[in-house]
Formats: structure tokens, sequence, C-alpha cells
């Protein structure tokens, strides 16, 4: 992607870039009395209100709409600072580019459909806006990518990524699942954009959301993108994840910087000699799997010669039930261990796929 070097989503300082502001507009009060007790965080970087929700269920609230926008605009002219709302169709981005909110953000059921993407897209054609992509609520990262590629193609320079984890049927503590391993992807293909982290909705518990703040500042992301409110319990939507400005700014008080270092400088020496052991277990790692590989291309062989299959389940069964084990027994997580062996497995098949193939076309 080719952005602007210097984005408008840039830290003010030594705190990460902070945009906060109540789930849904809902009355005037709310949204000014919220926004005059976030005035007193240092470095806030931005408001936030959603004006139009997209809600799982019909019947739920789903925003004033419209008629809420001058009350968010009023807010960000008080405290002078911009404002962001969500848009999901033509008519939200031509009210808010009329209204003067200058970030829009893509929600994360709309980031999903590439069609209501390039909708939103040439709807700001040509307009100096600023963009927050919300990651899709399934962890599809060229989708994400894609979302957006389309703005930058119309013509958005200032456009970040806000990592808001992922829709799991498995049991967690978090609303969502964090899935960290796609915001650190995201950064790896698009190193330019800014990545915001969106701790409320990943918590979905106001006591998670410190601890979910800190792992995305110690992950190296460039801001948040936090949900509060002036009576979280009274909220009509997200009530359970928002916080109170006061409760807010006590968190971001409390949460540690870390520094960023590009590239290798040397941080010290013990970190460096850290490092170079590191340097020798990977490429003790890379020998061993590479002799693996070598096995199983005799096993691929011997299956041949006795015309077996070469996926046998009870073996496969007995692999991760044995290395499970050896986990456990070494103080290893068992999850990571199964993972680790699903993709070295993976590959075994694969390579043994490939000799035979090769062989019954010979
Ligand atoms: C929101 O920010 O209020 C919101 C609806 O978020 P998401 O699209 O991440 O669910
Ligand atoms: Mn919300």
């Amino acid at each position: 992607m080719v952005l602007k070097k210097e984005s408008f989503f840039r830290s003010n300082g030594n705190s990460p870039m902070l945009i906060a502001g109540p789930c849904s507009a809902e009355s005037y009060e709310q949204v000014l009395e919220t926004s005059r007790e976030l005035a007193a965080i240092p470095g806030l970087f931005g408001l936030r209100a959603g004006i139009w929700k997209p809600r799982t269920r019909p019947g739920s609230f789903e925003g004033i709409g419209e008629q809420s926008l001058p009350w968010l605009i009023e807010a960000g002219n008080e405290l002078g600072l911009p404002v962001a709302a969500e848009v999901a169709k033509t008519e939200h981005v031509e009210a808010c580019l009329k209204a003067g909110v200058s970030i829009l953000w893509i929600g994360a059921r709309t980031t999903v459909n590439p069609i209501y993407v390039q909708e939103l897209a040439e709807a700001m054609r040509g307009a100096d806006v600023n963009v927050l992509v919300k990651n899709p609520i399934h962890p599809e990262i060229n989708l994400w990518i894609g979302a957006l590629e389309r703005f930058e193609q119309v013509g958005i320079q200032s456009i970040g990524a806000v990592h808001r984890g992922y829709f799991s049927l498995a049991a967690s503590p978090y609303r969502n699942e964090a899935g960290w391993e796609l915001a650190v992807e995201l950064r790896e293909r698009v190193p330019e954009v800014p990545i915001l982290c969106d701790p409320s909705h990943i918590a979905g518990k106001r006591a998670l959301v410190p601890e979910v703040c800190q792992i995305a500042l110690d992950l190296g992301l460039d801001g948040l993108m936090v949900e509060a409110h002036n009576n979280p319990e009274r909220a009509l939507s997200d009530a359970d994840q928002q916080l109170t400005p006061k409760r807010l700014k006590e968190v971001i008080a409390s949460l540690t910087i870390r520094d960023q270092i590009n590239g290798n400088i040397l941080v010290s020496n013990e970190l460096q000699k850290l490092r170079a052991q590191i340097d020798e277990v990977d490429h003790e790692l890379i020998q061993i799997v590479a002799k693996r590989l070598e096995i199983i291309r005799e096993i691929a062989n011997e299956k041949d010669k006795h015309n077996l299959a070469i996926f046998q389940l009870k073996r496969w069964m007995e692999i991760v039930e044995t290395r499970k084990q050896a986990a456990n027994e070494s103080k290893l997580s068992s999850s990571m261990i199964h993972e680790l062996f699903r993709v070295i497995h993976k590959n075994a098949l694969e390579e043994q796929v490939r000799i035979l193939n090769k062989r019954n076309s010979d």
C-alpha cells in the first residue's frame, strides 16, 4: 500500500493514541457529559460514538441515527478533537462528511463484505477524511487487507486498522477471541498501516479491559479505541464492557509503555546473548525437522511397497497422544504441541502424496 508518510493516526507523545467514547450516542447529555469527563485524560486523541448500530437481533437499540451526529460534532469542537463514527452504507458516509466527522470507521460486520466496502470507498472518493478498518468478524487477514486497499485505491491517505478480535464458539473469559497473531501478521504484511486495538470488544467485560490494553501495547500496537460511557451500567448497548471516563483515565495511566526497536540495535549485552542462543536453538530445530522429513521419505517408500494408505488414523492418534503427554512432562502447553505436530504432520502427508504421485506418473 502507498500511504502518506505522516499518518493522521499517530501517537502524540509518550502515551498510546487513544480514541474513546460511548459504544452508542444515546442522548445529547450522555455524549457531552462523557466527552467532558474524557477530556481529563492526557493525550486523548479523538472521540468516538456509534450513530448507527449494527445489532445482532432486531429490537435492540440500533442507535439514534443522523439526529445524534451534531452531538458528537459539538463534543469534538468543544474539546478541539477529531471525532469518529461507524459507517455501514453510502448514506452514513454522506451524512458524516456533511456534518464534519473526520474519522470514519468500518465495523467488523461490514469488513466481511467486499461489495459494501467498495461502495463505502466510492462514497469517500476524493474526500478529505481518515478511515479505520476493523478486522472482519472471522479471522481472514486477506479480507482485512483487501478492505484497507479499497480505501487506498480511492485516494484515502490516512488509513488505520483496528484489531477487535474474532467471533468464536470456544469458551473464553473474553467476548471475542483475541487472535493476536492476526494483528501481528497484519503488521508484517502492511507495516505502513497503524494498528489500534479495541480492547472493549475483545474483553467484553469492564474488568478485563485493562489487561487487553496492556497486551496490545506489549505487542507494539499503535493505539487504542476504547468504549467509555458516563453511566456504563445504564448504557443502551454494550453495557458490560464500557468504562467510566474516570476509570479509563486510571487504566491509561497504569499502562506500561514499551519501546519499539526498529532493526537490531544493541539494547543490552544480555539480550544480545540470549538472542544468539535462540538463533542456535532455531537452527537445530530446523535440522531436526529436515531429518524428520528424510525419514518420512523412506516411510513413503515402505508404504508404497506394501500398498498402504498414506494417512493412517490410528498412527496419527498415537502420535498426538504421546506427543501431548511428552509436552506435559516437559511443562509445555499440550495444545501448542498438538498444533505444532498438526503442521509437521500436514507437511509429512503432502511430501508422501508428492512422492507417490510422482511414482505413479513415472
Ligand atoms: C463498535 O465499535 O461499537 C462496534 C460495533 O464494533 P465492531 O464492529 O468491532 O463489533
Ligand atoms: Mn460497542
